[in-house]
């Protein structure tokens, strides 16, 4: 199926495609890898009058190792996620990335895309919020820095005004010892994502939890955050019966939606399943870093370790 007409412009420069998105307001579009927004026009899901092509802004296409964070140009490629730079650098993000789309969408696709589409059932705003990424929106008026927690509205809406540009995504390295995990159901290898889970905690030397993080995806109608669940762990010892306990926190509020994929109950229970396994997980990572626990210091590289920049 075709999309219906629309009126295209190749810009080089941030600047330009700034002046072009004032130009054709609310009529505009921003186009990146067009692995989401394309399909959409073909469906008539979208019908912008214009579209506003990012791939020639070579500017925007860049990924740096920058004060303790990995921050993703614009036109950065979800492919990115996979590079042997982020894998020793980033293991969560280059662990979580084979579960977005297929290998052909990712070559494709952007990380700042993603984002900016909201999609609740994807990835990358799960990773967002589990590691308060930073994005950084470009409008012609300058530069606005907006907190994940800030920018997802509900589906497929955020805080972006017409005519701002997420020009890049922060993503903050973990303190070292924290221990991480994301985990996520799909009906098929490469299909969204019937629940997906991310999580840290961090652990003091006395194996109490000081710091952590639970976010599902999937679940709702954008990423959400476990407050529950976090109090839950926070002050105590990673045991069997405390992470069982934090995954029934954590499920116990959720209302998702029932589909064609599943009940709203059934995605309820995958996710405290989820969310169970993903704590032991980033437990058993955490611990070997723990001197108290005795663990023999893992190689730089080696899963769960994160390498400073
Ligand atoms: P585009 O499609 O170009 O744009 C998407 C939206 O974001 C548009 O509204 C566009 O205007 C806006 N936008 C894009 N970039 C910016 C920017 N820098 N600033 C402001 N607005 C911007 N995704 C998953 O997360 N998980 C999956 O499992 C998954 N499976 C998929 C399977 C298939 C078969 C397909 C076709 C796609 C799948 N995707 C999946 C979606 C894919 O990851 C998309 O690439 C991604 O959602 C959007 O990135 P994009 O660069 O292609 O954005």
């Amino acid at each position: 199926m075709k999309p219906p007409p629309f009126e295209y412009h190749r810009p080089t420069t941030l600047d330009e495609t700034l002046a072009l998105l004032v130009r054709h307001g609310s009529e505009a579009r921003v186009l990146a890898g067009g692995q989401s927004l394309l399909p959409m026009m073909k469906l008539r899901l979208a019908r912008p009058a214009v579209l506003v092509d990012l791939n020639r802004v070579h500017e925007l296409a860049y990924v740096r190792a920058d004060d303790g964070a990995l921050a993703f140009g614009a036109m950065a490629r979800l492919s990115e996620l996979e590079s042997e730079t982020i894998r020793a650098r980033h293991p969560m993000l280059a662990a979580a990335a084979p579960h977005i789309g297929h290998r052909a969408i990712r070559h494709r696709g952007t990380i700042c895309g993603s984002l900016a589409h909201a999609d609740p059932a994807a990835e990358l705003p799960v990773l967002a919020l589990a590691l308060d990424a930073e994005l950084r929106v470009a409008s012609p008026s300058g530069e606005r820095t907006v907190a994940a927690q800030n920018f997802f509205v509900t589906y497929f809406t955020t805080s972006l005004g017409s005519g701002e540009v997420l020009r890049e995504a922060r993503f903050p390295l973990p303190p070292p010892g924290s221990g991480w995990s994301f985990k996520e159901l799909a009906r098929r290898h490469g299909d969204y994502a019937l629940a997906s889970v991310a999580t840290l905690l961090d652990v003091g030397v006395d194996g109490t939890i000081t710091r952590a993080r639970v976010v599902l995806g999937s679940v709702a109608d954008r990423a959400l955050r476990s407050l529950d669940a976090e109090a839950t762990l926070v002050g105590h010892a990673g045991t069997p019966t405390v992470f069982e306990a934090a995954a029934a926190a954590a499920a116990a509020r959720l209302d998702p939606p029932t589909d064609v994929h599943g009940s709203g109950a059934y995605r309820r229970e995958i996710a405290r399943v989820l969310v169970e396994r993903s704590l032991l997980e980033a437990w058993s990572r955490a611990q070997h870093l723990t001197p108290s626990f005795g663990g023999a210091p893992m190689r730089p590289g080696e899963g769960g370790r994160y390498t400073p920049c």
